[in-house]
């Protein structure tokens, strides 16, 4: 294995702006991009490979290939397949099925190949996605997960900070759940430097207290307000995916919210969700349980039972 090799499938609008964050984490040795369309795949390529010229760029080996490359690939990062366009239905479900199909078939080339790489899905509705590629191929769970809610948490940092005035980096808590419609927030895991969410008015003088109500709306609508302005989301998601890239080559260890294949953890099983895990060289080394109210709780299995709903329908 080379491990500092990534595969990345999809050269649409997120695969794009991912090979080119990857570039700049400086992290990444040899980076394959696979597309079927190969001629697309071959101008994104291109088009990243002359980034490596300039500072903060790695001097990586940048190339258009095949499935055969995933044998000694250390990440595999799955982007392809459809989004949702600009005055579609603004919910992501409305993918499952194409994409579930789409997943399959990645599914069964990558696993041609190896059964050791860390497979990072995106493609969307991400947590229908994860679950069937890791049941349909038999992966093992710590090393297939979903970016689920971890772009929607960044979201709900950037959010609070801006209100409150300080970096998003100093926002902790999670968005938990789907990735989509029937995300939550754990109020009580939220806080700025120890400060619990309802404080925070008066611990950074603001004039009104956090409106959580809008805060959970901001977040929960981004994604969907950022496709109707520009077309496509890009940037965000590929941040994500370098933030797990980077836990994992650096074996960080680093607790993010990603969603993975549940197996009795918050008494469900049978569906991929976000919670929080440790995520380092071995991929999602350990689900995290973290204290939930009981509407919270409810909030999630409620997550579970529209996600079985949807997996029930898909063929
Ligand atoms: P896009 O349409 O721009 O690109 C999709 C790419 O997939 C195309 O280049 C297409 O040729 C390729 N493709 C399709 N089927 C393929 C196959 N069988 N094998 C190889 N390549 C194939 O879409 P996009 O904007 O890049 O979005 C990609 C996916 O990422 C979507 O499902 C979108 O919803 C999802 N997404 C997820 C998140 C998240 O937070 N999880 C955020 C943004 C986008």
């Amino acid at each position: 294995m080379n491990a500092n090799k990534v595969v990345l499938i999809g050269a649409g609008m997120v695969g794009a702006a991912t090979l080119n964050s990857i570039l700049m984490l400086n992290l990444v040795s040899e980076l394959v991009v696979i597309d079927q369309n190969v001629q697309r795949a071959q101008g994104e390529v291109m088009d990243a490979s002359h980034t490596t010229a300039f500072a903060y760029s790695s001097g990586a080996n940048i190339r258009v290939g095949t499935y055969a490359d995933c044998k000694d690939a250390r990440i595999i990062v799955m982007t392809a397949g459809p989004s949702i366009k600009p005055g579609e239905k603004m919910d992501r479900q409305i993918l499952a099925q194409q994409n579930a199909g789409i997943m399959t078939q990645v599914m069964s080339e990558i696993t041609k190949y190896t059964q050791d790489a860390i497979i990072i899905t995106v493609t969307n509705p991400v947590d229908v996605v994860t679950y069937l590629a890791k049941t349909r191929a038999n992966y093992p769970g710590n090393k297939i997960f979903g970016t689920g809610t971890l772009l929607d948490t960044a979201r709900m940092r950037q959010i609070i900070a801006q209100q409150v005035g300080v970096d998003s980096k100093n926002v902790h808590g999670y968005v938990l759940g789907e990735h989509g419609n029937s995300a939550f927030i754990p109020w009580n895991l939220v806080d700025i430097a120890g400060v619990p969410v309802d404080q925070l008015d008066r611990a950074f003088h603001m004039k009104a207290p956090i409106d959580k109500e809008k805060v959970f709306e901001g977040t929960k609508s981004a994604g969907f307000d950022i496709i109707q302005l520009k077309g496509y989301t890009s940037s965000g998601i590929a941040m994500s995916v370098c933030r797990l890239i980077k836990a994992i080559i650096l074996d960080e260890r680093s607790i993010l919210p990603i969603s993975v294949v549940l197996d009795g953890h918050y008494d469900t099983k049978n569906v991929a969700l976000s919670v929080p895990c440790v995520v380092g060289k071995n991929g999602a080394e350990h689900i995290l349980e973290v204290p939930l109210t009981s509407e919270e709780r409810r909030q999630f299995k409620q997550c579970a039972q529209n996600l079985t709903d949807i997996l029930g329908k898909i063929s």
